[in-house]
């Protein structure tokens, strides 16, 4: 197996939603395993925004007019031909970002997780429901949800189809357009993404994909946008936020984490120390939900620290396009010094290499191999900053409250996984962690595909949440429409005047009786 052939790249690149792509600039994608080139897109503009956007609204009202269930009916084709396809959407991710086979396949798999979810639950969510009325009898109310108009989503390189496109269907099937924008880094993940929902039905103003600069194509969607999904780091998403305030345009985002493992005395050892391997190093580290805080009792810590090291130094590091390696590349040279300084930080000032610490040239240019510490302390950039890579750190604690306490000594507040003597003492302590997700005896997987429930973080690491409900309400603009029947505010023509205010409060005094108030 290998990447895709030139032809696929270039068929992907026409999808772009550029008018004259012959007048654009290209910006060439290197397969990241080889450095060799894979293809070109065409570099968007402010004012290929501005048109997409137009084209978009035009696009919206149309389909915003649809039952939701033909609009769901769109993703659940979507859904099947993302299954067939499978085999290619996964080679596309990992040439373009040189990820190992199976975190494509969980990238993919979210895809299909989201299509799943958002296309069954959407009827029943969207569709009008009536609330008790302010005054029993007199008054009729129902909630009812219009779609925003043209969401905005601007997406970062790490899980590049799943982060554009399958944000892209709650929006959709909310009666939304959507205008995205991927990193500059992984345009085609997203186009091939994208060319499956256009062969499923998808009319193609509907949903635009813009590749370009943040500055230039992401401000543009910014400004032109009635709704903004951010994917990316706390510090972009604190800026987009501001100009999200200042338009007084509804803002999520789901940024950075610096996620910790809980792991108590009594926990399956062996257990832990596996699931611990992929939960740091998926995607190489590049995850935002991925592990870089492990707290261990002292008890279990030494028999622990030796099983999770030979689980690491068994995982296979390499460039594949099959399922024979257990962790790929990093994406960028900008990611593999961040990670080479994280650890040269750390050991310069006494933190212990006990696995690692070194980048592999020999695999491939951006290659760095899973790197485990101990001894790390306050002073060193890695106890506190998101490495956005293959590197962890093992705490000792003396007891749950400290491995509680240290957990949640961060500004982030995205995962956590706890690993305890039972199930329900492993939730007990999840209830203790300031986090958007807390994986009981795993990682982060299962809480990232349970799409019906809300994922997002706490803290610096986001505003508001993807999956379940809330990942679909936030797309709709919900409105009240309260009916008044009989009788309005006024006082009925007999009824005396100055015993009319007197009646009312003795009703709303007495609603407390009803159910629902
Ligand atoms: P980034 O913030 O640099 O870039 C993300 C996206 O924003 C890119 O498309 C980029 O082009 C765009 N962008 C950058 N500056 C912009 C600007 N001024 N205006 C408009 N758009 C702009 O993030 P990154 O380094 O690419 O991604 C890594 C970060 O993303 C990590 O911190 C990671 O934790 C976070 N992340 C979070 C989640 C999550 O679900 N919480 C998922 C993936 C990644």
């Amino acid at each position: 197996m290998s990447a895709p052939e030139a032809g696929v790249f270039e068929r992907l690149s026409a999808l772009a939603a550029i008018d004259a792509p012959g007048d654009r600039q290209r910006k060439t994608i290197a397969e990241t395993f080889t450095g060799k080139p894979l293809g070109s897109v065409p570099i968007g503009t402010s004012e290929d925004v501005a048109v997409a956007i137009d084209k978009a609204r035009v696009a919206q009202a149309e389909w915003a007019a649809r039952p939701v269930t033909e609009r769901a009916a769109v993703v659940q084709r979507y859904r099947a031909l993302v299954v067939e396809h499978r085999h290619f959407l996964m080679d596309v991710l990992q040439a373009e970002t040189g990820k190992a086979r199976w975190a494509a396949q969980e990238e993919v798999m979210g895809l299909m997780f989201a299509a799943r979810y958002f296309s069954e639950a959407a009827p029943r969510l969207l569709s009008p429901h009536k609330v008790p009325g302010a005054f029993p009898v007199l008054n009729r109310a129902a909630v009812r949800y219009q779609s925003k108009g043209v969401v905005g989503i601007i997406a970062p390189w790490n899980y590049p189809m799943l982060l554009s496109i399958g944000d892209s269907i709650p929006a959709l099937i909310a009666g939304n357009a959507v205008v995205a924008k991927p990193d500059s880094q992984t345009p085609f993940a997203a186009l091939a993404g994208v060319e499956l929902l256009y062969r499923a039905g998808l009319p193609r103003d509907l949903l635009a994909v813009v590749p370009g600069p943040g500055t230039v194509v992401g401000t543009a969607i910014v400004e032109g946008c009635d709704y903004l999904m951010f994917t990316g780091s706390s510090e972009t998403g604190r800026g987009l936020a501001e100009r999200c305030g200042r338009r007084l345009i509804g803002f999520s985002a789901e940024l950075g984490g610096k996620n910790p493992m809980i792991v108590t005395k009594g926990a399956d050892l062996n257990k832990a120390a596996k699931a611990a391997v992929r939960a740091c190093f998926s995607n190489a580290g590049q995850l935002c939900i991925s592990i870089e805080r492990l707290y261990v009792e002292q008890e279990v810590e030494a028999e622990f620290t030796e099983k999770f090291i030979a689980a690491v130094n068994a995982a296979r590091l390499g460039a594949s396009y099959d399922y024979s390696t257990d962790i790929g590349s990093l994406i960028s040279e900008a990611q593999l010094e961040k990670v080479s300084k994280h650890v040269a930080d750390a050991t310069s000032k006494g933190a212990k290499v006990l696995t690692g610490g070194a980048s592999r040239p020999d695999l491939g240019p951006l290659f760095f191999e899973p790197t485990v510490l101990t001894g790390v302390t306050e002073e060193m950039e890695c106890f506190r900053d998101e490495t956005f890579g293959p590197l962890v750190s093992i705490y000792p604690v003396d007891s749950i409250e400290e491995a509680v306490r240290s957990a949640n000594d961060t500004d982030y507040g995205l995962n956590a996984s706890v690993w305890a003597a039972s199930k329900s003492a492993g939730e007990r302590i999840a209830a203790q962690l300031h986090a958007g997700t807390v994986c009981v005896d795993e990682g982060y997987a299962p809480a990232w595909g349970t799409t019906a429930a809300p994922m997002g973080g706490m803290g610096i690491s986001g505003v508001g949440r993807r999956h379940g409900p809330q990942g679909l309400l936030k797309y709709t603009e919900p409105q009240s429409v309260v009916v008044t029947r009989y009788l309005n505010l006024d006082p009925p023509r007999l009824f005396p005047r100055d015993l009319w205010q007197p009646f009312l409060m003795a009703i709303a005094r007495g609603l407390r009786h009803l159910p629902g108030r």
